[in-house]
């Protein structure tokens, strides 16, 4: 089990103009470089992962023996990779509860702020990423469970079952409720590996979302 409870974020404010497409509104928000600092005032990220064995039957991706998750996008992704790493990666609850705060009143900074909280969340699973796979991070693919329509949220409690539900309260402050919801909300749970050609799930969701990386296949 690996945890990481320490991790600092360093960004790039043009970076994050780009992924959070603030050009279309500068000209309403005024110092966006001050913003985007608030935002990361409020970052407290942290991860939890632990590499499992894996062994494939049919749709059904077995972790250790012990944990099943079904999903059949899983099963074809991971059929040449001996094992995988189960994970999950939050960034705390503090910048949601200030954009709880901002709410309608201050519009263009809390959502400012929201999207900082969406692009610190990737940065986060880019550092597990390469803690996990120093020397070939660009090979590894990630699933999140709900993500898409291949893997359902429920198996959501598979990875905090797989885990320790304990356990990931206590490291990293993250609980799942009776909805399958993470606590705080700004956290993502799932399993990476070394597919051999990276996959992202942007290429069969076919959501018309602004954070997409590549373009829907199909
Ligand atoms: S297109 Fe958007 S919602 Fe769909 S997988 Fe990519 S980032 Fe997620």
């Amino acid at each position: 089990m690996r945890i990481l409870d320490d991790i600092r974020l360093e960004y790039d404010v043009g970076e994050i103009i780009r992924f959070c497409h603030l050009d279309r509104i500068s000209n309403k928000i005024g110092d966006v470089e001050e913003i985007i600092e608030e935002g990361y005032s409020f970052i407290d990220p942290k991860a939890i992962y632990r590499i499992s064995k894996i062994e494939l039957k049919d749709d059904r991706l077995i972790l250790e023996k012990e944990k099943v998750l079904t999903s059949k996008l899983l099963a074809e992704k991971f059929k040449c990779t001996p094992e995988a790493a189960v994970y999950v990666i939050t960034i705390g609850p503090n910048l949601e509860k200030r954009v709880a705060e901002l709410g309608v009143h201050d519009l263009y900074r809390a959502f400012i702020i929201d999207n900082v909280g969406t692009y610190a969340l990737r940065q986060t699973f880019d550092l597990i990423k390469k803690d996990y796979k120093p020397n070939c991070p660009e090979r590894i693919s990630k699933f999140s469970p709900g993500s898409t329509t291949h893997w359902n949220i429920e198996q959501q409690k598979v990875i905090f079952d797989f885990l320790g539900i304990e356990k990931v309260r206590r490291a990293i402050g993250v609980e799942l409720n009776n909805y399958y919801v993470m606590i705080p909300r700004k956290s993502v749970s799932g399993v990476m590996g070394d597919t051999t050609t990276q996959f992202h799930e942007c290429q069969i969701c076919s959501r018309n979302c602004e954070y997409r990386k590549t373009p829907f296949t199909g």
